[in-house]
This record gives structure tokens, sequence and C-alpha cells, in this order.
């Protein structure tokens, strides 16, 4: 069961795939949700009409993190809304870039850090203010940070950092009460991985993993929602693995 009747929520890329999922999870599950998006403003109005629909309550906000002050504007919009408390932050846009070592360009290296990287760290520093005792934060990793799957090298080191980041934050913040975990979800059936929608693709993604189907955005979304919860009140600084039992 999650208890999160009454607590405001920010999920970013909550648009689309896993964001979503754990966006509308939360919505269902009482939580006020500003469900945040880059470019898919008609898709976050479907998120927000779906939690309301099923009388939640919900309202899309718009940041690019590739911009180095989006995390700061981002920040304000939220405080505007909610006022001085924050419980759940899902730190979950992220951009993926699938290619060989030597075709990765600077430009795209230093995106995928600003996106995955930059923007949880400094949402975290900007939301401070408002996370209070019992407060939640979620940072969404990856299989990709700890097994070698794909040509994701880059990509896999910004989750190898925010699997640092999870550490330091809940070192740092478990003081003043507030928990701080990630997902490392394996390959999930979103546009970033719609490889796993061909068939050689598919079978690659089976042949890895213990559990023999795809993994949905909502196996991933259900998890968040819980370590979100008071449910999971005794784990902070925790790397969840939400795989389906994916390089054991
Ligand atoms: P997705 O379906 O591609 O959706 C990405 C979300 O991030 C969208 O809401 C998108 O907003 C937002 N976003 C993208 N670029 C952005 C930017 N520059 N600024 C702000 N928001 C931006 O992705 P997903 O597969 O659900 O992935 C969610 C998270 O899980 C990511 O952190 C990803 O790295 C991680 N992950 C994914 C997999 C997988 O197999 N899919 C596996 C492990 C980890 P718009 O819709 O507005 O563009």
């Amino acid at each position: 069961m999650t208890h999160v009747s009454g607590k405001t929520a920010l999920v970013t890329g909550a648009s689309r795939g896993m964001g979503r999922a754990a966006a509308l999870a939360l919505g269902k599950a009482g939580a006020q949700v500003l469900v945040h998006y880059a470019r898919a403003a008609e898709e976050a109005e479907g998120v927000v009409a779906e939690i309301a629909a099923a009388g939640g309550r919900a309202q899309a906000v718009q940041a690019d993190l590739s911009a180095p002050d989006a995390p700061f504007a981002l920040a304000r919009q939220v405080r505007a809304i909610v006022g001085d408390r924050l419980d759940i932050l899902v730190a979950n846009a992220g951009v993926s870039k699938a290619v060989p070592i030597e075709d990765l360009s600077v430009a795209e290296f230093d995106s995928l850090f600003a996106v995955n990287v930059r923007a949880p760290y400094f949402l975290v520093q900007q939301l401070l203010p408002i996370l209070g005792a019992g407060s939640s934060v979620v940072l969404v990793s990856s299989l990709g940070a700890r097994a070698a799957v794909g040509t994701l090298a880059a990509y896999a080191a910004t989750k190898g950092a925010v699997d640092t980041l999870v550490k330091h934050f809940a070192a740092s913040l478990g003081p003043r009460g507030i928990r701080v975990n990630a997902v490392a979800p394996g390959v999930i059936d979103t546009d970033m991985s719609n490889f796993a929608r061909t068939e050689e693709g598919k079978t690659f993604v089976l042949g890895m993993q213990a559990l023999k189907r795809i993994g949905q955005p909502d196996d991933v979304g259900d998890v968040i929602a819980f370590l979100a919860s008071d449910a999971a009140r005794w784990i902070t600084g925790g790397i969840i693995p939400v795989d389906g039992g994916s390089k054991l």
C-alpha cells in the first residue's frame, strides 16, 4: 500500500515512459503531482487529465533541463505552486545515446551529463529549502551503471554519477529527515529503449533477464511510488534494481 495522500510531488520527464507511470501511480495514491515535461506539452496535459479524472490533483510544468539555468527556473515554478513544502521529488527526466565509443561528439557527451546529472543535482539543491523532514527524493539510475550493456558508455557514466549522488545526498540529507534513493531499471518498453520493440532487440533483452518478458513503465513507476511513500521510510541511500533480474 502506497501512502502519499496529501503530499506534493514533482516528477520530471512525466510526459512519457517511466516518469508518466510514476506520476500516475503517485496521483492515484493521493499525491498532488506536478507533471514536468520539456517538449511534449500535449502528452503532459494528458497525464494531468488522467490524474484529474481519477479524482486527483495535477498540473503541468515545463523546462528544458539541458539549459544550465533550467533547474533553477523549474524550482521557482514549483515553489510558486506548492509553496513551502515539497514532499516528493522524482528526478526522472533523461536522455540516452547508443553509439560506438568512436562516434560520440563532445556536444553529445556534454548534453548527456547536462540532463542526466547536472539537472538532478541542481534541482535537489534548489528545492532543498522546501524539502523537509519526511521528504523523499528518487533519482533514476540504470542497469547500465553496473553492467556493460549495449553501446552506452557515456550514458552509463551519467548513471554511475547518479549512483554516486544518491550516496552523498542520502548521507548529507539524512540528518534532516530527507531520504534519497534511486531505481535502476533494466530495459523498459519506452521511446528511449525502442530497440526492444524489434524481434532482435527483444531476443537480446530476454536473453539477459531472469524474468522472460519486456519490462513496462509501470513496473518501475510503482517502485518509484513505493520509494516516495512512507512505506519506504527506513530505506535511504538505496539503488534498487528494477530489471526483471537482468545480468544476474
Ligand atoms: P522517455 O520515454 O524517452 O521519456 C523521457 C522523458 O524525459 C520525457 O518526459 C521527456 O520530456 C524528458 N526529457 C527528455 N529530454 C529532456 C530535457 N532536455 N529536459 C527536460 N526533460 C527532458 O524515457 P524513459 O525511458 O521513460 O526514461 C526515464 C528515465 O529512466 C531516464 O532517466 C532514463 O535514462 C532512465 N532509464 C531508462 C531505461 C529504459 O530502458 N527506457 C532504462 C534505464 C534507465 P518530453 O516528452 O517533453 O520530451
